[in-house]
């Protein structure tokens, strides 16, 4: 479903290499985690798939579903069905949520060429997965992540994950500092959308998050390359013996 082939990318500013050449599919179904020390490029790889300014890609390609995704706008790719939750939500004030979901459902449906969500129909949908994850009715009428306490914010980016029943979900967890309560909700939101036909890119710096998303492979970056790939008993690797031995072993 995606694939990056030998995906170089500098910094536009100062030309500094951050990505060295990544390598990385994800098959439907499948929920592949990233994990990585400090610095490696993991919200890096982040960026450039959601299409952020500012990085120059300087060889490789990126595919979703054999689609050169370096072409697309980011509201092409949102349409093409990616989705990427970021640590720091961005805030709107003045633009209430439920617009914002409304709005955001029919960029996507428009570009693919299909009718908008009826009004009806939206309030059924949007109440149904709200409630699902414990996000009141007050909520959805606030500003988007506007004064949402760092749960909220997650809540409510699942609830956005859960309303664009995205093809492919990219998520970035790194030094988040996630509490508990946070992670469970992210944890429990991946699973609850988990499906054959959609994948996961779920990067963290830490562990703990996969032990509530076991996730079905699991890859090590470092210094802008995937170093290793494995099953979940690599992310406990990372746990005892750290990102310094398993990069020596490597070596
Ligand atoms: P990770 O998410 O794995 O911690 P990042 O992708 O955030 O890594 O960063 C990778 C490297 O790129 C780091 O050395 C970081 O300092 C550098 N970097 C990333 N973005 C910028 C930027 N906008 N300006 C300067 N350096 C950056
Ligand atoms: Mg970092
Ligand atoms: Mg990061």
């Amino acid at each position: 479903m995606l694939e990056i082939k030998g995906l170089r990318v500098t910094l536009e500013e100062e030309g500094k290499e951050i990505l060295k050449g990544v390598d990385l599919t994800v098959e439907a179904g499948k929920v592949h985690a990233i994990m990585g020390p400090n610095g490696s490029g993991k919200s890096t790889l982040s960026y450039v798939l959601a299409g952020r300014d500012g990085y120059e890609v300087t060889a490789g390609s990126v595919t979703l579903d054999g689609e050169d995704v370096l072409e697309l706008e980011a509201e092409e790719r949102a349409a093409a069905g990616m989705f990427l939750a970021f640590q720091y939500p961005v805030e709107l004030p003045g633009v209430g949520n439920m617009t914002f979901l409304r709005t955001a459902m029919n960029a996507q449906r428009k570009a693919r060429g299909e009718d908008e969500i009826s009004a009806p129909e939206f309030l059924k949908m949007v109440r149904e997965k709200a409630k699902a994850l414990n996000i009141d009715n007050e909520m959805l009428k606030r500003s988007v992540n506007v004064g949402f306490s760092g749960g909220e914010k997650k809540r409510n980016e699942i609830l956005q994950m859960a309303m664009l029943e995205p093809r492919l979900c990219i998520l970035d967890e790194t030094d988040s500092g996630l509490d508990v309560d946070a992670m469970r909700l992210v944890a429990d939101g991946v699973n609850a959308l988990r499906s054959p036909d959609r994948g996961f890119l779920v990067i963290t710096h830490y562990q703990r998050l996969l032990d509530h998303i076991r996730p079905d492979v699991v890859h090590i970056m470092a210094d802008g390359r995937i170093v290793e790939t494995g099953g979940p008993e690599l992310a406990l690797r990372v746990e005892t013996e750290g990102y310094a031995d398993i990069a020596k072993s490597v070596a």
